[in-house]
Formats: C-alpha cells, structure tokens, sequence
C-alpha cells in the first residue's frame, strides 16, 4: 500500500507525496526545500514529479529536483513550466514502475487554462482547480469551463481522497456559510476543520463525498445553490454554468 502525505510549503500550500516505502512522487512542489528534507529523512528516492499547471509555487522545485534526483518531470503542455520530460494532456496516462503508480490525466482548466489533474490509487491530485469547500479563481478561464471541469471531478467515486494545492479550507467555510448557512453537513465539516487547524493539522485529504456535500462549487446543480445564483443575478433559469459563476462571483465579491 502506498502512503500519502501533505507537506506544507509557503505560507498555505501543501506538496502532496505519495509513497510505497521506497521511491516517491511529489504533486506541485513548488518549493523544493521541505520536499528534499521529507525524503532524506525518510530515505525515499524522488522518481516522479507530477505538475498541475505553471503557477511558480507549483513549479518552483522543478528545476532542482531534476537537478538532484534526475526525476521526470511531468506537466501539462505549457512552456512557462520548466524542466518537464513529459507533457500530458486530459485522456494521457502516467504509468510508473518505481513505485508502482498509475494515474489517469483529467483536463481541467477553468484556474488556469492549462490545468490538469491526476486521479490514481483513490487519491484526486486537482492542484488549484478545487480547494476544501472552495475551488480556484478563474484566472484565465471561463465559468462555463471550470464548470466543466468540476463536471467531470464529479463523476469520481465519491471515496477519492481530494488533495488540494492549498490549505484554504476555513475561510471558505466562512463563505460558504453565507449563501447555505442551513446546510448540517456544512456546520459539522466547520466544527471538524476548526478543531484540525486548532491543532495546526492539515483539513486535507477530505473525500469528494464530503466536498460533493459541503462544497457549494460541487453544488452548482443543486436547488439550493440555484436558487440562491437566482437570487444574487436577479434572474431565473439560470443554466448550472450560470450558477457557478453566480458563486464564483459572490465568492470574488466576499474576498474584496
Ligand atoms: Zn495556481
Ligand atoms: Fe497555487
């Protein structure tokens, strides 16, 4: 069995390492420095390095990490990324020997217009595109495109571990209180993520199962959620792209 691990980097990101004991991959090590210390310390050797899209706290280890491990460099086809051996698009697989690992590549722009994400051994690596009870600003793309993307998160087993870029999860409770206040599911995650960052311990991995009930960008076709993008655009019949942006905006507007 392989073991998952959150490294937290910056002031809120975290480098996801998946690991069998002997050889690891790293998800978005932006900073290679907390990375190269978990696999010294563990005695993990780095084969594989899998990239979401170009922002630099994602890409920022690339360079060293191939330096010092010789590692691929996996990631989406963007030349802002550096030192990638391997360029990926939605459909592509990545198929490991050492470790053992496969993943399956999901397009999902919508943050960024080259996003990708990587689903593999029950875990869901989606970089910036969803976030615990939130999901990536828009960027460079479109709500009906991240709308898109969010569609196809939603046809995972609901058991995938969500594996986020950033540990974001509070202050997008605190705003999902607003437009669904009433929701139990919601105020029950708020009272487990609290006590988790009390303790200064990562809210993450959650399940898509919680974040399909929690999370109102997971929500975009639920009555609730509609009604409320009806309330905030001042408008019925809104279309589900409509009504993500509608919560996409309404979260832009709280952030200020
Ligand atoms: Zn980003
Ligand atoms: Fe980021």
């Amino acid at each position: 069995m392989f073991t998952l691990i959150p490294l937290p980097a910056f002031d809120d990101n975290y480098i996801w390492v998946l690991h069998d004991g002997r050889h690891a991959v790293a998800v978005d090590p932006g900073d290679p420095a907390p990375l190269i210390a978990f696999l010294d310390t563990h005695q993990l050797a780095l084969t594989a390095v899998l990239i979401t899209h170009h922002h630099r706290d994602h890409t920022g280890g690339n360079v060293l990490l191939r330096q010092r491990y010789q590692c691929a460099i996996h990631a989406p086809d963007n030349p802002r990324i550096p030192a990638v051996t391997h360029i990926l698009r939605g459909g592509d697989s990545v198929n490991l020997a050492e470790p053992d690992m496969h993943f399956d590549v999901l397009a999902t722009p919508g943050h960024t217009l080259d996003h990708i994400s990587y689903v593999g051994h029950g875990n869901l690596f989606c970089g910036d595109t969803v976030f615990g009870c939130g999901c990536g600003k828009l960027f460079e793309g479109t709500p009906a495109m991240m709308a898109n993307s969010l569609d196809i998160i939603l046809t995972l087993p609901d058991t995938n571990r969500v594996c986020c870029a950033h540990e974001y999860t509070l202050s997008n409770i605190d705003f999902a209180k607003t437009i669904d206040g009433t929701n139990p599911a919601l105020l029950e995650r708020e009272r487990t993520d609290r006590a988790l960052r009390a303790k200064n311990l990562p809210t993450l991995p959650s399940t898509l199962a919680l974040e399909k009930t929690t999370n109102p960008f997971l929500r975009f076709h639920d009555p609730d959620m509609t009604a409320f993008a009806s309330r905030y655009l001042n408008r019925p019949n809104l279309t589900p792209a409509e009504v993500f942006g509608a919560i996409r905006a309404a979260k832009d507007a709280w952030d200020g």
